[in-house]
């Protein structure tokens, strides 16, 4: 029986690129070495490292202007990193934040730290299940940035269009939507994703920024927090997380190899529409997002009685479909579907959610 993961992160990796580690594992072209056994400045790591950001550069299309940082601190410390630099280098002390969920309510409550936080939009009114009409946001003209969260994880809500901020730099956190899809990042300032999500293992976190942010930190802020000194040495200030650099660049290959963005944005949109419809077909199941946001990655579904819930999640185990459990505060069931989840594995799951459905009638 073919097994699925649908977690929410770590999550699952592509099998291919699996399967290259492990053939990879002892001795890496020829050197002996296992990829951690390396040096990070020796000159074999030296060409993993560069070919991996030469691949997301490609990929993504990242204008030379911006630089790509390899950093480790989970997006969570991205949530302080953030406004630790950009209020001084931009030498203004407050930034925009539009409330979309729980995420982006870590990252407003972290930079109330550093500066003046003006929450422009918020969909807490609707318990978070929709994105707040743009007519609405309360933006100021001369922000340091504007921060919002383009895929709430665990709310499951998606922006469909990247918010336009005019002068004022757009931050984005995404860590559970990039590379989903094609991006224009020159519509960004600032992008940083945790890697766990769609980009690779947990422990390394990306971040893409443009030149003319990278400047003054706040005199206090620590080294590692400081964009300027990552961005001068490559990264490599420290000891990188090298061996999650070496598979999310595997990752990236296997994206290249599949077509790039655009086929992977193709597949993610033919899996979340398969999912939605079946959820929206039956009366057993529902979804609680806003139909114009739904999220093509982690995609919240509620059955009818909710006392089925532990029943539900253990027939899918002897399914073999394994982490369906929605977060705390959302109830229900949550399944992830990043680019490394097949197509298979959504069918599987329509499958047996009709299956269990018939069982209950
Ligand atoms: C998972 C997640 C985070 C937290 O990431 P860490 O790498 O665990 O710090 C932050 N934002 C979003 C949108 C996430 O999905």
């Amino acid at each position: 029986m073919t097994q699925y993961n649908f977690s929410a992160g770590p999550a699952m990796l592509p099998n291919d690129v699996l399967r290259q580690a492990q053939e990879e594992m002892l001795d890496w072209h020829g050197t002996g070495m296992s990829v951690m056994e390396m040096s990070h400045r020796g000159k074999d790591y030296q060409s993993i490292a560069k070919q991996a950001e030469a691949d997301l550069r490609e990929i993504m299309a990242i204008p030379d202007h911006y630089k790509v940082l390899f950093l480790q601190g989970g997006a969570s410390s991205q949530f302080a990193m953030v406004p630790m630099n950009l209020f001084c280098t931009r030498k203004i002390l407050h930034a925009d934040y539009i409330n979309t969920g729980i995420w982006s309510a870590k990252a407003i409550q972290e930079a109330t730290k550093y500066g003046e936080v003006n929450i422009a939009a918020s969909s807490e009114s609707s318990q978070f299940t929709t994105i707040p009409a743009y007519d609405t946001w309360q933006l100021r003209k001369n922000s340091a940035y504007v921060h919002y969260t383009p895929n709430e994880t665990i709310g499951g809500v998606e922006f469909q269009s990247i918010p336009e901020t005019g002068d004022v730099p757009l931050v984005a956190d995404m860590s559970s939507t990039i590379l989903s899809r094609p991006i224009d990042v020159s519509k960004f300032g600032l992008i940083y994703a945790g890697a766990q999500k769609n980009i690779g293992p947990a422990g390394l976190t990306l971040v893409i920024i443009r030149e003319d942010l990278i400047g003054d930190a706040m005199i206090d802020t620590p080294t590692m927090f400081n964009y300027a000194i990552h961005a001068k040495t490559n990264s490599m200030y420290n000891t990188p997380a090298t061996y999650a650099w070496y598979l999310s660049g595997l990752v990236f290959q296997w994206i290249k190899e599949k077509g790039g963005l655009t086929a992977m944005s193709t597949l993610n949109e033919t899996k979340a529409t398969k999912l939605y419809q079946a959820i929206d077909q039956s009366d057993f199941y529902s979804s609680p997002v806003d139909k114009n946001y739904r999220s093509w990655m982690n995609i919240p579904f509620h059955l009818a009685d909710k006392n089925l819930d532990p029943h539900f999640l253990e027939r899918a185990e002897q399914a073999g479909l394994f982490n369906l459990k929605g977060y705390r505060s959302v109830g229900g069931m949550r399944a992830s579907i990043y680019n490394a989840m097949p197509e298979s594995g959504v069918d599987a799951l329509i499958t047996f959610m009709q299956d269990f459905e018939k069982t209950q009638a």
